[in-house]
């Protein structure tokens, strides 16, 4: 299953988009962008929970 991850959708005035498998690898590129880009260091668990309260489960994100 595929996933749209929005950086604007996070709170951030950014047109970075990301599509991809649902994978703790694509949480990862998001996670490295908001660190990059953003200068927050978020965890991934932290970014994986702001996922799942967009509407995803939490074990649909896992790495299979
Ligand atoms: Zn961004």
């Amino acid at each position: 299953m595929t996933i749209k991850l929005t950086c604007s959708d996070y709170g951030f005035e950014c047109g970075f988009v990301i599509n991809g498998e649902k994978s703790l690898t694509l949480i990862q590129n998001l996670r490295d962008h908001f660190e990059n880009e953003h200068g927050i260091d978020y965890s991934v668990d932290a970014v994986i929970q702001m996922i799942v309260n967009m509407g995803h489960s939490r074990d649909s994100i896992r790495d299979k």
